[in-house]
């Protein structure tokens, strides 16, 4: 009977273990999981030929809000302040945030995960931080923004982790702002149980492996030591990975000094918090001493460069954490642009620029080095980060994969020794042509079967935002 239901797909190109190899083709069960690697003449007749593709694993955006997508370069302008930052920006997008209601929060995400989806993306990390109605009453049912975002990801096909956020107060000595009252819970018990409740309904209505859930203490500004205690705690009892957005801005930075006496990374280590399921989004502005507890206890660094260089953040340290054993994951953050690629190849080019040198990240001088450790910061590294099954081809792990056009105008003419730099410095997304989760097309022919109805939905909203 297995023979029956398995699916066998022969590409030119297959990616695993870190290369790509030809003549192979990848089986998977009905249950959408990696049974084998074939290369006989049976398995290879048996399978469906994908002429003319390179085969990938899915790619892993680990940090995005959806509901961002709706101020895409709707802010690239100079306003009234003195100095224009990721903080006058900020009253950007709280503006918008007041504006949207759970429908357009839910049109916002189907939008942002379709785009995500057409990118090769097969499973995302959703920091979700919009939880209440405008004026910070929760609705009849607290978690119904978390389910719009489930509901749209389910719809799109993506994978999601849906990392629910603590967020209690504007800042260190700061005064609560109108735009944050839809982000706040203010105890801990109500955080908790809102997550137990969204756990519980995750495990009741959505196959499993479809999603599944995170904790997210907003910031080191946002939450305060007590409560950030009882939120890891918490995780740390459920197994479930805990992200934070650390030292993206220096005022950050200095606030927590002033506060507990000490850098972010260090108050994190104070507290118990890190470990291998934490993840430092952004970590811009952290020193030597911070990198050095963030490697000894095993957590990941979330990079964002396409927001991080759009909000002017700063620079990340790759190098420095390559160098002491910290793992990179990459994540599309504000969403102003949707492109995992563009965000690998950044965390490079960013320290060409500083450094005015090449291939700074190259582990060794091994050709495609430099790519397989950049393409691992997008699948793998991800994979881990939010507790996703996948990030790479390997049997007994999900059919989660996409495939590029070998003939598409930006990697035309690659063999298999430079095909992954092709696909890292130069892809575009007009090369993705199929994507796979759990061995089901998602995308068809570079298209999602509802692609023009979402579209022109999120073109009405933006209509009704902007018009
Ligand atoms: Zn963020």
């Amino acid at each position: 009977m297995a023979e029956l239901t398995e699916r066998g797909w022969l590409p030119d190109f297959l990616y695993r273990a870190g290369k790509f190899e030809s003549g192979i083709a990848l089986f998977a069960d009905q249950n959408g999981r990696i049974t084998r690697f074939g290369n006989t003449e049976a398995d290879l007749a048996k399978a469906q030929r994908l002429p003319n593709r390179a085969l990938l694993p899915g790619l892993v955006n680990v940090h995005s809000h959806t509901f961002q997508r709706v101020i895409r370069a709707r802010t690239e302008y100079r306003t009234k302040a003195v100095k224009d930052t990721f903080w006058t920006w900020r009253e950007a997008m709280y503006h918008a945030a007041l504006r949207l209601s759970p429908d357009d929060v839910y049109c916002a995400a189907r939008m942002a995960f379709l785009e995500m989806a057409l990118w090769g993306i097969t499973a995302v990390g959703e920091f979700h931080y919009l939880h209440h109605a405008p004026d910070g009453t929760p609705y009849d049912d607290r978690n119904l923004l978390a389910k719009q975002i489930l509901r749209a990801a389910a719809e799109i096909g993506i994978r999601v982790a849906l990392l629910r956020t603590a967020y209690v107060r504007a800042g260190w000595r700061k005064k609560l702002e109108p735009g944050q009252a839809r982000f706040i819970t203010q105890q801990p018990e109500d955080c908790i149980a809102d997550t137990d409740a969204l756990d519980a309904f995750v495990g009741k209505e959505i196959p499993k492996g479809r999603a599944w859930l995170g904790v997210a203490p907003h910031s080191i500004r946002a939450v305060p030591r007590d409560y950030l205690l009882e939120v890891a705690n918490y995780a740390r009892a459920r197994q479930f990975p805990i992200h934070m957005h650390v030292a993206e801005q220096t005022a950050e930075v200095d606030a927590c000094h002033g506060e507990y006496g000490a850098r972010p990374v260090e108050f994190l280590d104070q507290t118990g918090i890190l470990g291998p399921r934490f993840t430092a989004v952004h970590a811009t502005h952290i020193d030597e001493g911070e990198i050095a507890r963030l490697a000894r206890h095993r957590a990941t660094v979330c990079a964002c460069p396409t927001t991080e260089r759009n909000l002017g953040d700063g620079i990340l340290a790759a190098g420095d954490l390559e160098a002491a054993g910290v793992p990179i994951c990459l994540g599309s953050d504000s969403n102003i642009q949707i492109d995992s690629m563009e965000d690998a190849r950044q965390l490079e080019y960013n320290l060409r620029l500083l450094k005015r040198e090449r291939a700074i990240l190259a582990p060794s001088s091994e050709r495609e080095s430099l790519a397989a450790a950049l393409f691992k910061t997008a699948t793998a590294n991800g994979a881990a980060s939010i507790g996703a099954d996948g990030g790479s081809l390997e049997t007994g792990k999900p059919a989660d994969f996409f495939t590029v056009d070998l003939n598409d105008i930006s990697i035309a003419g690659a063999d298999r020794e430079s095909l992954l730099s092709h696909v890292i410095f130069a892809l575009q997304r007009t090369a993705i042509r199929e994507v796979f989760v759990s061995g089901e097309a998602v995308i068809r022919e570079g298209r999602h079967a509802d692609q023009e109805q979402i579209i022109q939905q999120f073109a009405k909203l933006q209509q009704r935002l902007w018009g």
